[in-house]
Parts: C-alpha cells; sequence; structure tokens
C-alpha cells in the first residue's frame, strides 16, 4: 500500500513545490482537483487586475487604449506561443474558444472549396462538434465522425477516413473524458497529405503538455486559457494560425478589429495584414490581465518542468487507483501509459455522479461527465500529491460506507 508519507516524501523532492504558494487559496482543507476546468486564482493576478482597474482605467481612462491596452491581444499571444511552439505572430488572444472554433473552421472550409466536410472523432468536446456542423452546414456540408478509441485514438483510425471531400480536420489535443492525446503530428500529417487542413483544440493540454504546433506541422488551433493557465473565469481565449497561411485565409466575421485600418472608418472590410485579421471586436480588457498573468507564470515555471510533475502525479493516481478494491466497481477510464495521456485521469463508476456529489461534500473537488465519468485533474503548479493520496483515501471511506448512495442520481445544472 501506498502511504502517506510516500506522498509526502514526492512533494519534498517536487521541484515546482513553491509555486503553491503563487495561488490565493483560502481553504487549505479543500482538496481541489478541477484545474482543468478552472484553474485557480494567482496572487500576482490580483494585482495586475487592479493596476488595469486604477492606473489603467481610473487614471488613464480612454488613453490606456493606444498606451497599453490594444496591443494586448498580440503581445499575450506571443507570450502564449513559446508555450505551443509557435512563432510569437501567429497566435491572438480573442474572444472564446468555440467563437475562434468557428472562425477559423470556416476560414479553413472556404479556402478548400469545393471541399466540405470536417472531420472529427467521437472523443471531441460536444461543443467543438456543434460549431463543427454549424461551420460545415453553412459550407453546405456536413462533419463526418471517426470512431476512435477513447482511451487509445489511433491516426490511422482518422487516415481511414479522409478522401477529396474532406476540407478540415478538427481534433482535441487530450480527450476531455479519457484525458487521452492525440497523436498531433501523425494526424496532422494524414490531414496534409489528403489535402485537408488541420485544426486542433488545445483547451486540455495547453499549459499542461508541451505542444509543437511548428514542428507537427499544424496550421490553425484554438484554445482557452481559463484551465491549466489559470487565466480567471471566461478568460480570452487564443488562435493560433501558421504563418504561410494567414493571408490566404478570410474570416468569417468582419469586424473592425480586424480590418487593415480600423480607425480609419472606411465603409468597406479590408481585413488586415497577418494575425490581426483574426480580431473581431473590442476585447475583454480586465480578462485579458488574468490571461496575461496566467501565461506569464506558466512560462516561468517551464513547460517541460510541468510536464515532469503532470506525469509523475498522475502515475501517483494510477497508483492508488490500483490499490482500491476491485469490488468497489470502478474502471480506471483513462490510458495507462502517462505520455499517452494529458493531466488528468478519470474514474468510471455507475454511480459516479453520486460519488462525485460526496467527495465535494467530503472537500475533495473533482469534476463529473456524464454518463460515468469522475476526472481528477491534477494542476502541477499546486496540486501536491498529499492532496492527491487524501482525495483517495476520502473516495475509499466514501465507497466503504456507501454514504454517495443519499445523493440524488440526477445531474445539476453545473457540474
Ligand atoms: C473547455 C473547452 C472548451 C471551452 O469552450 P468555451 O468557448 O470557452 O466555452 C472548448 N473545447 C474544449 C475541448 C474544451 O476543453
Amino acid at each position: 500500500m501506498t502511504t502517506r508519507r510516500r506522498a509526502e516524501e514526492l512533494d519534498q523532492a517536487d521541484l515546482l513545490a513553491d509555486f503553491r504558494e503563487q495561488f490565493v487559496i483560502t481553504d487549505p482543507g479543500l482538496l481541489y482537483l478541477d484545474g482543468n476546468s478552472l484553474g485557480r486564482l494567482p496572487k500576482r493576478t490580483i494585482e495586475a487586475v487592479e493596476t488595469a482597474l486604477h492606473g489603467e482605467w481610473g487614471d488613464r481612462l480612454v488613453r490606456a487604449w493606444p498606451e497599453t491596452w490594444i496591443e494586448q491581444p498580440r503581445r499575450i499571444g506571443a507570450d502564449l506561443a513559446g508555450l505551443i511552439g509557435a512563432q510569437p505572430d501567429e497566435v491572438l488572444l480573442a474572444d472564446q474558444t468555440s467563437i475562434n472554433l468557428y472562425k477559423l473552421a470556416v476560414a479553413a472550409l472556404r479556402a478548400r472549396a469545393p471541399r466540405r466536410t470536417v472531420l472529427t472523432d467521437s472523443g471531441n468536446f460536444p461543443s467543438d462538434s456543434y460549431v463543427l456542423s454549424g461551420a460545415a452546414a453553412d459550407a453546405g456540408g456536413s462533419i463526418r465522425i471517426v470512431n476512435t478509441d477513447p482511451v487509445a485514438p489511433s491516426s490511422d483510425a482518422v487516415g481511414a477516413l479522409l478522401d477529396d471531400e474532406v476540407a478540415l480536420v478538427s481534433m482535441s489535443h487530450v480527450n476531455y473524458k479519457s484525458g487521452a492525446l492525440h497523436d498531433m503530428a501523425a494526424v496532422t500529417a494524414a490531414a496534409r497529405s489528403a489535402g485537408a487542413l488541420s485544426l486542433w483544440d488545445l483547451s486540455h493540454s495547453v499549459g499542461a503538455v508541451p505542444i509543437d504546433l511548428n514542428g507537427a506541422g499544424v496550421d490553425l488551433a484554438v484554445g482557452c486559457t481559463y484551465k491549466y493557465l489559470n487565466g480567471g473565469p471566461g478568460a480570452p481565449a487564443f488562435l493560433f494560425v501558421a504563418r504561410h497561411l494567414q493571408e490566404e485565409l478570410e474570416q468569417p466575421i468582419h469586424g473592425w478589429w480586424g480590418h487593415a485600418d480600423m480607425f480609419a472608418f472606411e465603409g468597406d472590410y479590408h481585413p488586415a495584414p497577418g494575425i490581426d485579421r483574426f480580431a473581431v471586436g473590442t476585447i475583454p480588457v480586465l480578462s485579458m490581465v488574468g490571461a496575461r498573468e496566467g501565461i506569464a507564470l506558466t512560462a516561468e515555471a517551464g513547460i517541460e518542468a510541468i510536464r515532469t510533475k503532470s506525469m509523475a502525479i498522475t502515475s501517483f493516481m494510477t497508483d492508488l487507483f490500483d490499490e482500491l478494491p476491485a469490488e468497489f466497481g470502478f474502471i480506471f477510464g483513462s490510458p495507462r501509459d502517462p505520455a499517452r495521456r494529458g493531466s488528468h485521469v478519470s474514474l468510471r463508476h455507475p454511480d459516479g455522479y453520486q460519488i462525485a456529489q460526496a467527495l465535494i461534500r467530503d472537500d475533495v473537488v473533482p469534476d463529473f461527465r456524464a454518463p460515468d465519468v469522475i476526472r481528477l485533474g491534477a494542476a502541477p503548479l499546486y496540486t501536491r500529491f498529499v492532496d492527491v493520496w487524501d482525495a483517495f483515501a476520502r473516495l475509499r471511506t466514501i465507497m466503504e460506507s456507501g454514504s454517495y448512495r443519499t445523493f440524488p442520481k440526477a445531474r445539476a445544472r453545473v457540474t
């Protein structure tokens, strides 16, 4: 049996342990294992938002636009580029992930007309599938869904469904339920050789897994900043467009922020050169600050160190899972090999919703994804090995006592 002492030793040896102090932790007894859904609040963000509020909005008023705000989408995008293997002028902070996905999917479909099929997989985040099917419908086409094994997604299965109708291949890098990683380079190469563009959603990998968009030859990508990047609730998302495609693509929402000269107030739309043309309207300045600080903190820790800890801590989860009695009835819902998953593991159980509620009652915050997945996320900048050990101890007590059965089987609106 793995002891709590072992967890303490792993925490002592953890090179990122000090980063936990950089976050607001109001309740030290709370075992927060949902950083894959909403990251914690970095202390530096409080100060930075205060500066933006008082020093910029309060004091500089509209003068703050040319002084700092207008540059934010590109400047923060350049900071993020280093974490995802992109050039500084290939990344822009803008809008929300779903909206960026739509803009880039429509742009890709237009660029590859008369092709009008979007290939995605059964493991994609439902919102992404809705957006992609809407974008394909706009082009008179539809989506084609590859049935991938949620725990072992195969690039060959994707390749087998490619043909000359496919304009775009779009998948999530990490499966939001199982945590399985797609082989980005292999899928991207298959898409390219079939004449299709590639569009990756990095929401569940950015800030947790090293990503090499340029190295893999990726065309397009999107992702959010409020999960492992700790940008804050509703923080703006990002988009990536490979440089060689920026002038070729036309995004569908013609807003003044994407105009070649936004303050010329011309009658006609002329897209800006480069990455700027993928912007639409006024940015949420205060939320941008949260994204900026979260990205800077992640860059300071270094993505390789983050990945090393992430693999160690999800492996620790696997060890503890293996020690649970089989009669509890859990199924391990993630790849066994840490190199093949992101930074969460999922435990599947027919009573998963009730068990998740019982965990929350006992100050363990996982999340639940229908129909039977309890996700345990490890955010390497602040999750400790003892948090994971304690969470499994509480889970064990819940299962032994059967106390979870007192919770309703129906889902609440936000899980
Ligand atoms: C979290 C997440 C999103 C979120 O999209 P929003 O537009 O921010 O609501 C989208 N796609 C994936 C794969 C995600 O994990």
